[in-house]
């Protein structure tokens, strides 16, 4: 019960993650989601996840994409894109 207890956490020295960029994250975000990353990879991401709200955001909406569609590869082309390119290709 002690909050004071667990302040020490904080120094993370030995353990320290390798930092990817926000870039690395989106382009791996899909496979993250479907589990074909390697472990490393995986806990990379999540510690990017842990520090930068803005990519902790799109993992949030592409998991909402990925419920929906059921397929992580739909985020590469919005819903309704191929229909409209197929009729001005006509
Ligand atoms: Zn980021």
């Amino acid at each position: 019960m002690s909050a004071e207890h667990g302040s020490e956490q904080m120094q993370t020295s030995g353990t320290r993650v390798v930092e990817i960029s926000c870039e690395e994250v989106w382009r791996e975000i899909s496979n993250y989601l479907e589990d074909e990353i390697s472990a490393d990879l995986r806990t990379r991401m999540e510690e990017h996840f842990k520090g930068c709200k803005r990519c902790a955001a799109v993992l949030d909406g592409t998991r909402n994409v990925v419920r929906l569609f059921g397929d992580a590869t739909a985020i590469e082309l919005p819903a309704g894109f191929s229909e409209r390119l197929r009729q001005k290709l006509r």
